[in-house]
């Protein structure tokens, strides 16, 4: 037991993620998001497990969805790091939360040491007032909580092709400076599908002073009901050959899954052979996908 406790701190001190992205040539970590249902978290230990058998730089569990709470999220953080030994992200939104609730779950994540936190504003729930006055209006704010709360490392969101809300790419990327100022110490990009898009958008955040690691986000397209929610969801371009891809595989669910996987891999190989050398795989709770995918870059990224 003291040897899991003296193994436990030594793996929790290098489980900051801005260590990790400065010491590892290439990361590639995955994602997991929480149950709805307590019920259900049983099956969700097991897919942590099996996710981190795949030896990811790290894993990251989401916290609700389209701005919602979420009661599993320290539970499987928890359970990503504390038992199975990989460093954890746990995202935190506030916008559906007031900053008592905020403080509530940062003392969890502390309790549990949890160092490493994704702050995100979240979306913001249909038909409620937003923000009320015990809320953070942005992400931003949350950030300076946080990093007054303790000592986390904390990352953000950035959007190569802009946040739906923002009037322009440029005027998003001055609030993702102002993000960045707070105390981010990385960033991970939503999802993309065409790699210059991404290109792009690092000339630009590095024009205006971003100089912390960005992560890009690459989400393997494995089912046709996956098209739709990426166009409701994300607002990503997807390019011809995208397309035709999806087109072509539409009816044979094994082979589109096959397809995906390709593509997913080739865009990773295009990136880090551009320089960027960290990479989220936004795995959806599907550890064959991800292991598929890191299967192919065996010789590339080696855990
Ligand atoms: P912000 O950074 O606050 O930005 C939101 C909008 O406000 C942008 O248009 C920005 O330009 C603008 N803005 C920011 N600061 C200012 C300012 N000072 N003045 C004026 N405008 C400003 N959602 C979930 O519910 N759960 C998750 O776990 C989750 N994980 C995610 C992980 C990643 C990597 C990404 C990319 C997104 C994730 N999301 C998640 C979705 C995210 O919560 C939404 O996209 C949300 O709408 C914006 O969150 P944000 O943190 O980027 O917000």
């Amino acid at each position: 037991m003291l040897n899991f406790w003296h193994n436990r701190e030594r793996i929790i001190r290098i489980m900051k993620i801005s260590e990790l992205l400065k010491t590892k040539e290439v990361t590639i970590s995955c994602e997991l998001f929480p149950p709805k249902k307590g019920s259900e978290l049983k099956k969700a230990h097991d897919l942590v497990k099996e996710m981190a058998q795949l030896h990811p730089t790290f894993i990251s569990v989401t916290y609700g969805a389209t701005g919602g709470i979420s009661e599993h999220t320290v539970n499987l953080a928890n359970e990503v790091q504390n038992v199975n030994g990989v460093p954890a992200l746990a995202h935190l939104t506030c916008a559906s939360s007031d900053r008592n609730k905020i403080r509530e779950v940062l003392g969890e994540l502390q309790e549990d040491k949890i160092e490493n936190i994704l702050a995100l504003r979240g979306d913001i729930p249909e038909n409620a007032d937003f923000p009320l006055p015990n809320q953070y209006h942005h992400a931003s704010e949350l950030i300076e909580e946080i990093k007054a709360f303790g000592d986390f490392c904390i990352g953000g969101a950035c959007y190569p092709e802009g946040h739906p809300e923002a009037e322009s790419i440029e005027a998003d990327i001055v609030h993702l400076k102002q993000k960045v100022d707070a105390g981010c110490e990385f960033l991970t990009t939503q999802m993309f599908f065409d790699n210059q898009i991404l290109y792009s958008f690092l000339y630009k955040a590095l024009k205006k002073g971003i100089d912390v690691p960005i992560i890009a986000g690459i989400m393997p397209v494995t089912n046709v009901s996956q098209m739709k929610q990426i166009g409701v969801l994300s607002g990503s371009a997807l390019p011809q050959r995208f397309r035709m891809m999806v087109e072509r595989f539409a009816d044979n669910s094994a082979a589109l899954k096959q397809a995906g996987i390709a593509y997913a891999t080739e865009q990773i190989i295009d990136l880090i052979a551009n320089g960027v050398s960290h990479v989220h795989i936004y795995t959806m709770n599907k550890p064959d996908v991800a292991g598929a995918i890191l299967k192919n870059l065996s010789e590339i990224y080696k855990g």
